[in-house]
């Protein structure tokens, strides 16, 4: 929930009095650091708009793409009138007052009422019907003496703004000409916006939208963006320009900071890097407990470019490579050739270590890919990752023949995202098996011997026939973000339930420990590489459960291996024999938490 806290500026000090107030607003803390910069709110009113003339038999489409564009604004608008409710007091009243006439606006005001005019009566495009017509509107507004309706010309701008992105299916890009060091605030922002970020220029971002377990989240913390999410209504509180600070550790974001706060981040922020630099004196040292037992310690990566910082983190090798970078941003699909090289590159980067490449796993909150095939009415539910693979078997043939092509430069494995069914495993056996005879045919080299082929558990149902799939691949990697996601019903990208997405819930426990005891039975590797495995609340539980090895974003191997080398194995598997004894998730969490500061 936000709140807004103005903390007044002393009163004596001249130079002080006429300085801004400084504000204090709270999110959900992302990670993973301190930035201190300069806001850059994104300007929602950015879009190209492509205008054409259309004949009368199209009218009726062209209408009809119109009113979903409405309604997509509209469920945007209630979403964030949903927050402004939880946010309360004045700010959240005011918000809430605004959020409601954009509403009214949506539903058939003099803006509908016009835009439809102009798709009927001029023949034009639905979006250059809404750019006509807000700009009339504009224009009549602003030549009225009128200080009421001056005041409503932004929000004609905003409301023409989701319209447009949602006609042309333009993504937030609020990351265009940015000064050095700047903050990024916007309402939303993809994993896609994410993976352009410039690192040297961008120094955080705050959205309105969003939960932290979100794959924008993850990429936050696994690029190093300092970031906070879930502030309602900064979009409008902040001005472009205003000095601001954002604390992803505690979930703050300070506007018009006063300069004692500054001077108490700044010591923050030298504090955080210098504990940040004493932990990688660690990556020379194995993983390995008090009492002796080696802990696998892998690296996830969402871009090809982290490979570098893979190798500085002390990671075994790379537990997951998310795929989906080589679909973001672009408007065709990557070919066979193109995502070959890609994997190449990276495979030979990793100098003989173990890269597990996962195939496409777009849908959810995650890329979609181009020529929208991942839509659906509910993605997080719909024809997604594997799913897709399997209903258009040359994307999957695609990408397994490129990681099979690649494998002769350095070993890898290949990852089955969001399987449910043997069958579907053993259906993409056969496939696999019709790439490896087209490019034996071709005298094409392949690895030898053919990479292991494994499943993440992300499901629960899954997770419930995790004997029947191990006995069917050749190793299992545990997704602990979908999975609580998907056995909670809890919507990860969702800030309004995020307080209820809670990993350490017994379900997700008991599926967990089902899933890594079937592996154990089949002798087959289990991995955890959800966030959980890069957090050091979770080390002794999951390796109490089982688990042998952990993947996670690069930065969290210094931590977690500190955790490792602090444990004996036989307390942290009687640790986890009381916990699984347990039902309710705050005793749980209670636990957790004693078992670790005893240490
Ligand atoms: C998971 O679901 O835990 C996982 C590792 O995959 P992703 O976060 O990419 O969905
Ligand atoms: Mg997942």
């Amino acid at each position: 929930m936000a709140t807004v806290k103005p903390k007044a500026p002393p009163e004596k000090g001249s130079s002080r009095k006429d300085a801004p107030r400084e504000r204090v607003f709270q999110g959900q803390a992302v990670g993973p650091g301190i930035a201190i910069g300069t806001a850059r709110v994104h300007d929602s009113t950015a879009v190209s708009v492509p205008e054409y003339r259309i004949p009368v038999s199209a009218v009726a489409r062209e209408r009809a793409r119109f009113a979903d564009a409405t309604a997509d604004a509209s469920d945007q608008v209630a979403r964030l009138q949903l927050k402004a409710k939880g946010m309360g007091g004045a700010a959240g009243e005011d918000l809430s007052y605004l959020l409601e006439a954009y509403q009214q606006m949506l539903r058939g005001s003099r803006l509908i009422r016009g835009v439809e005019r102009r798709i009927i009566e001029d023949r034009i495009n639905a979006e250059a019907a809404v750019h006509k017509e807000i700009a009339r509107m504009i224009d009549a507004f602003s030549s009225m003496d009128d200080a009421y309706l001056a005041s409503r010309i932004d929000d004609i701008r905003d409301v023409g703004g989701r319209l447009l992105r949602s006609l042309t299916k333009t993504p937030y890009r609020p990351f265009a000409m940015l000064p050095r060091n700047a903050i990024i605030i916007t309402e939303e922002l993809t994993p896609a916006d994410t993976a352009v970020l410039d690192p040297r220029i961008v120094a955080g971002f705050v959205t309105m939208l969003g939960g932290v377990q979100s794959h924008t989240a993850i990429m936050a913390r696994s690029l190093g963006f300092p970031a906070v999410m879930g502030v309602a209504g900064l979009v409008r509180e902040v001005q472009s320009g205003a000095p601001m600070i954002v604390d992803g550790l505690s979930g703050k974001v300070i506007v018009d900071p006063l300069p004692e706060t500054v001077d108490d981040y700044r010591r923050q922020r030298a504090r955080f890097h210098r504990e940040r630099r004493a932990l990688t004196r660690l990556k020379t040292l194995p993983a390995i407990t008090r009492n002796g037992v080696h802990i696998e310690l892998n690296a996830n990566i969402e871009l090809p470019g982290e490979s570098e910082v893979v190798l500085q983190s002390g990671a075994e090798g790379i537990g997951l490579l998310r795929s989906e970078f080589m679909f973001m941003n672009r408007d065709d699909l990557p070919g066979e050739d193109e995502q070959f090289e890609l994997l190449r590159t990276l495979v030979e980067s990793m100098e003989g270590r173990v890269v597990t490449i996962r195939t496409l796993d777009c849908g959810g909150d995650k890329v979609g890919v181009p020529l929208g095939i991942c839509a659906g009415p509910n993605p997080a539910l719909g024809l997604r990752a594997i799913r897709l693979g399997l209903n258009q078997p040359s994307l999957l043939e695609d990408q397994l023949s490129a990681i099979l092509r690649a494998g002769v430069f350095g070993p890898v494995r290949i990852l089955l995202p969001m399987v449910a069914t043997v069958d579907e495993l053993m259906a993409v056996r056969e496939i696999l098996g019709r790439v490896v005879r087209r490019l034996t045919r071709r005298r094409v080299a392949l690895p030898d011997p053919l990479p292991p082929l494994g499943v993440m558990i992300e499901i629960p149902g899954a997770a419930l026939s995790a004997d029947a799939l191990a006995a069917h691949c050749d190793f299992f990697s545990i997704g602990t973000n979908d999975l609580t996601q998907y056995t909670l019903a809890i919507d990860r990208t969702d800030e309004a339930v995020a307080h209820l997405y809670d990993s350490l819930h017994p379900a997700v426990l008991r599926l967990i420990q089902f899933a890594t005891e079937a592996a154990t039975r089949a002798r087959i590797p289990v991995s955890v590489c959800g966030e959980m495995a890069g957090s050091p609340r979770y080390t002794a539980l999951l390796l109490g459960l089982g688990i042998r090895e952990l993947s996670m974003s690069s930065s969290n191997i210094p931590p977690v291996k500190r955790r490792i080398r602090s444990l004996h194995l036989p307390e942290a598997i009687q640790h986890a024999r009381v916990v699984m004894d347990q039902s309710a998730p705050g005793v749980i969490a209670r636990l957790v938490d004693e078992f670790n500061s005893a240490e």
